[in-house]
């Protein structure tokens, strides 16, 4: 997509502070990060968000679920705890319509999720 903001951090068009990369995602800090460990992980080909995963490969969405476990344990949160959320639409505030994972970590996280 040759407007969206984290297409154009996966073509590296806009720097990004790079935490993990492999062939089908990136993983990248939040430039807003609302915990010491903020991690967003990005499926490098662009779909809208969780109601479009079925567009990506079985071997897409297995990266981009693992390349969760693997920014925990790199950012060091695995055993302290951490979150995994995704935005989805208008009630979730989803501000960036490219699919996207935040890792949370580093810190007592709060309890409420919404
Ligand atoms: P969401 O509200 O779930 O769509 O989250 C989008 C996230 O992307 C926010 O937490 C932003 O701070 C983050 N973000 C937006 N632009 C950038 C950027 N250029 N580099 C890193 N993170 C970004
Ligand atoms: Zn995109």
């Amino acid at each position: 997509m040759d407007d969206c903001i984290f297409c154009k951090i996966a073509r590296g068009e806009i720097p990004s502070a790079k935490v993990y990369e492999d062939e089908y995602v990136l993983a990248f800090r939040d430039i807003n990060p609302m915990a010491p460990t903020h991690v967003v992980i990005i499926p490098k080909r662009h779909v809208r968000n969780m109601n479009e995963i079925a567009l990506l490969s079985e071997a897409e969405r297995l990266a981009v679920l693992s390349a969760c476990e693997k920014v925990a344990a790199l950012e060091g949160v695995a055993e302290s705890g951490y979150r995994v959320v995704s935005n989805c639409g208008p009630d979730a505030d989803q501000s960036v319509q490219h699919l996207h994972f935040h890792v949370l970590g580093g810190a007592k996280l709060s309890v409420n999720l919404a």
